[in-house]
């Protein structure tokens, strides 16, 4: 099995590096942020198995982050809190947080509620073969068994040749791919078109992946070339 990669968002300094040390000597792999702006940015953009999120935090507070992260991901998150009005926020908001742990814990503690909820989340989840099916790069989150495409927590629609090319191109992040290498992937040698088809098609997927279609964070467009999947 793959290490498990945790993301500690903490601004009390000691108290993050005690729960890392804990944690990596239990075999995880551990990232801190101790800014909730950057926290939140992290959460979004990384690929974590679990968070752990402190409520008080300069910049966004964990209740917003666990909100944001929620919106788009479903990896398991543990709130770390020091108040008892917090607990009862996070049992009353539906915030979607897993859990709560208080302040002050033991370490060995916390490693026992990160284990508990890592093998939870992969028995709802499904094996680790499952979880390839995923594909998640910031905002857009792509099922190809079931093949459907969320961006930002909304499901989008895609015909067949739309979802392939962006699964394909999501597939090889950061691979430049020219018109015709993507016209040969995707349609088939004998079928009637053209390299226009691969141009129409990235324009359609963009009108529904993309915040601005003119300044695309997913699909670029190399001039000349072809385009490639930014990560
Ligand atoms: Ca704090």
């Amino acid at each position: 099995m793959a290490e498990k990669k945790i993301l500690i968002v903490e601004d009390e300094i000691s108290i993050a590096e005690l729960e890392r040390d804990y944690l990596e000597l239990s075999g995880f792999s551990v990232d801190l942020e101790a800014d909730g702006d950057k926290g939140l940015r992290t959460a979004l953009e990384g690929d974590y198995d679990l968070i752990i999120l402190d409520i008080m935090l300069p910049g966004a507070d964990g209740f917003e982050i666990c909100r944001r992260v929620r919106e788009v991901k479903d990896t398991p998150i543990l709130m770390v809190t020091a108040k008892k009005e917090d607990i009862d926020k996070i049992r009353g908001l539906g915030l979607g947080a897993d859990d709560y742990i208080t302040k002050p814990f033991s370490p060995s503690e916390l490693v026992a509620r990160v284990k508990a909820h890592l093998s939870r989340y992969e028995r709802l989840t499904g094996s680790e073969k499952n979880r390839n099916d995923i594909i998640e790069i910031r905002g857009l989150k792509i099922d190809k068994t079931a093949r459907r495409v969320w961006v930002d927590g909304a499901e989008k629609q895609f015909t067949t040749k739309e979802f392939d090319l962006l699964t394909f191109l999501a597939e090889h992040p950061n691979h430049v791919f020219t018109k015709e290498e993507l016209f040969r992937e995707i349609w088939d040698m004998d079928s009637i078109g053209d390299i226009a088809t691969v141009t129409v098609h990235i324009k359609k997927i963009r009108e529904k992946i993309e915040y601005n279609t003119a300044k695309p964070q997913y699909i670029e467009t190399i001039w000349g070339v072809g385009y490639r999947f930014k990560v």
